[in-house]
């Protein structure tokens, strides 16, 4: 499958049927990384007014430079997590801006810690004065090293605070509470999105930012060795970009949801060895795998439990793996890789 973005924000649209934003206006922090600049092609696609406000912490201009362009489109640059008004009257928020890679976890633990937790503040704060709908992206992360699988929305989780993770699944924790006390205080139309591993075009290979997907193909379409940490034993379960926009965006517009904390995801579970291998087979590539120490804090298993979502979003995954993995192949490849050095093991 050859990526063409157009034809899939189109399919994403057509999906979403009668669901849209059109004659809306709707901040999003975060909006030049990989989810918030695929919401903002849908929401510009679909009429909708964007405004986007990004630090470049890790979103990249790249992503949204088109857009710019478009009279609907506006963009601020501003660290989330320091206080902000918006002059314009705003119908929704979206507050995604986090780093959210594991090497980043090391990093950044502050600007992560304060991104979900000032930033999630700030951002209520505009969604109150605006009456907007507000909609946190939290992740699978509040769930830790889950000892129930596939895992629902009930299960309070299993995670060291003190850990390497701690800083962003105690804070993508603390984010959720106070989304939560957002809703009991002041009765502010909250939905709170539990993203499981995500993948695509735009999500980025490079050094710290780089996620086991792209790595691998980048190092399969270099014939690098393929950096597999610890024996790959360990699970996640892809869910490719356009299923998990619209996944979000029904979230956000859904009447019942309102208070509402859904897995949004794919539920088919592969092994990171297997996942490894199968990238090598459908690029062809002669890399071999190499094995490398697993990182403190690697979750064993990941999978959600999606029926809540089915339930009260008519929410289910559309795209296959090797489907996902075939377009993004085509965009990774065809980009050229002077900004993507794969730092092997980091
Ligand atoms: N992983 C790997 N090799 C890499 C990068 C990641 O084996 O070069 C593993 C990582 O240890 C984890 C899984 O792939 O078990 C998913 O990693 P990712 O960084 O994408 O996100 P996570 O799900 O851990 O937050």
């Amino acid at each position: 499958m050859t990526f063409d973005l157009n034809r899939e924000i189109e399919r994403i649209i057509t999906h979403l049927g009668d669901l849209s934003f059109e004659g809306k206006s709707i901040l999003i922090t975060g909006g030049s990384g990989f989810l918030g600049s695929w919401i903002s092609n849908v929401l510009i696609q679909q009429n909708a007014r964007v405004v986007c406000l990004d630090n470049h912490s890790s979103g990249r201009m790249e992503n949204i430079n088109p857009l710019l362009d478009c009279e609907n489109f506006s963009f601020v640059h501003h660290d989330v997590s320091e206080p902000f008004g918006i002059e314009e009257k705003i119908d929704f928020v979206f507050h995604l801006a986090s780093r959210a890679s594991p090497f980043e976890f090391s990093e950044y633990p502050i600007d992560i810690i304060k991104a979900n937790t000032y930033g999630t503040i700030n951002a209520l704060e505009i969604a109150r004065r605006h009456g907007a709908t507000f909609l946190f992206t939290s992740t699978s992360e509040v769930y830790g090293d889950a000892r129930l699988l596939p895992t629902p929305e009930t299960y309070n989780g299993n995670v060291n605070p003190i850990g390497i993770r701690g800083c962003y699944e105690e804070a993508k924790r603390l984010g959720e509470s106070m989304c939560m006390a957002y809703v009991r205080q002041y009765n502010v139309n909250v939905r709170i999105a539990r993203i499981f591993n995500t993948f695509g075009p735009r999500m980025r290979a490079d050094g710290i930012y780089g996620r086991v997907i792209p790595r691998f193909i980048i190092q399969a379409h270099k014939n690098m060795p393929i950096t597999v940490f610890g024996d790959g034993s360990q699970t996640r379960s892809f869910c490719y970009v356009t299923d998990q926009i619209e996944g979000l965006l029904r979230l956000a517009l859904m009447d019942d949801a309102k208070g509402e904390i859904i897995n949004i995801g794919n539920d088919q579970e592969i092994p990171i060895l297997q996942l490894a291998k199968r990238i090598i087979q459908l690029m062809d590539s002669d890399s071999e795998v190499v094995f490398e120490g697993l990182p403190d804090g690697d979750p064993q298993r990941r999978r959600p439990d999606i029926s809540k979502a089915w339930n009260l979003l008519r929410f289910k995954p559309r795209i296959s793996l090797d489907e996902g993995l075939a377009s993004t192949i085509s965009y990774l490849t065809a980009r050229g890789h002077d900004d993507i050095p794969c730092i092997a093991g980091f």
